[in-house]
């Protein structure tokens, strides 16, 4: 049975809950990250309680650096130390053409999408890595097909920030694999949340978006969990650096 604590950013709805649920089940104790919906983190690690597992929320935007390295202390501190994380923390940003983006968006987007990405990075190596002194761990960064499609219309900044994610996370799987840190993404595909709300409520939308996908549906946030506990798990204990595309084909 595996042991130790994930931190899960994000975690207090949609595809982050759906981790934290998994994670819990297979033996994790578990960090619900959350920024602001305090209701939603506690019923999550609640219902993590309830069916046996182990979960505490706290409260931290991510985009914050000291807050983001409070949240590790704290985590570790409550729920002992470290096998591993899950950056899912995101942001669309602004549904607008390039050339209506601004730079205050542009700058809070990436902070919350790939600065605080890299920065969890940094707090879990230097707790896991066994070069200070850790016992290793895993590390799965979520993506999106935007990245490798260049976004839906509206997207083009947020597909770049995913995009920064898989570079990211392949060239920290070289960095630190020989310290006992596997490093890797998930790409999911269009999924039913709060975040995809605004489009798929549209009946045209989200047609379209079936038709373009192989299995014709959208899919739901348990089956990108799936594949994120995969990766946690020692049964990819040969895999870092890797993308794993969940996205019904797409
Ligand atoms: P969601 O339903 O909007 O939930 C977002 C989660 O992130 C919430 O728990 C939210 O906390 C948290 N969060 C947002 N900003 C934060 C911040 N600054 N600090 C800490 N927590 C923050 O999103 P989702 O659809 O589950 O998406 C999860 C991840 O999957 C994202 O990285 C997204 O880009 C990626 N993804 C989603 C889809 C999709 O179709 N849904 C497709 C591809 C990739 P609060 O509850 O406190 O607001």
């Amino acid at each position: 049975m595996p042991s130790g604590l994930i931190i899960v950013t994000g975690g207090s709805r949609g595809i982050g809950a759906a981790i934290c649920r998994r994670l819990a089940a297979d033996g994790y104790a578990i960090a619900v990250n959350y920024a602001a919906d305090a209701k939603a983190a506690e019923a999550t690690a609640a219902a993590i309680e309830k069916s046996g597992g182990r979960a505490q929320a706290f409260q931290a935007d991510v985009a914050d650096p000291a807050a983001l390295r409070d949240l590790f202390d704290k985590a570790t501190k409550a729920l002992g130390s470290l096998a591993g994380l899950v950056n899912n923390a995101g942001s669309t940003g602004r549904f607008a053409r390039v050339d209506e983006q601004d730079s205050v968006d542009l700058t809070r987007l990436f902070a919350v999408n790939v600065t605080a990405t890299i920065l969890a990075c940094k707090e879990a190596v230097l707790r896991m890595s066994t070069r200070h002194g850790g016992g290793g761990g895993a590390i799965v960064n979520i993506s999106s097909i935007a990245a490798r499609l260049g976004g839906l219309p509206g997207l083009v900044p947020y597909a770049a920030s995913k995009g920064a994610i898989e570079s990211f996370t392949k060239g920290l799987a070289n960095e630190a694999g020989a310290e006992g840190i596997r490093v890797n993404a998930v790409a999911p595909g269009m999924v039913e949340t709060d975040m995809s709300q605004p489009l798929l409520s549209q009946a045209a939308a989200r047609e379209r978006i079936e038709s373009m996908t192989p299995l014709r549906r959208v899919g739901v946030p348990d089956e990108i969990a799936e594949a994120v506990a995969w990766l946690i798990s020692p049964a990819a204990k040969f895999v870092t650096g890797s993308v794993v595309t969940v996205s019904g084909g797409r």
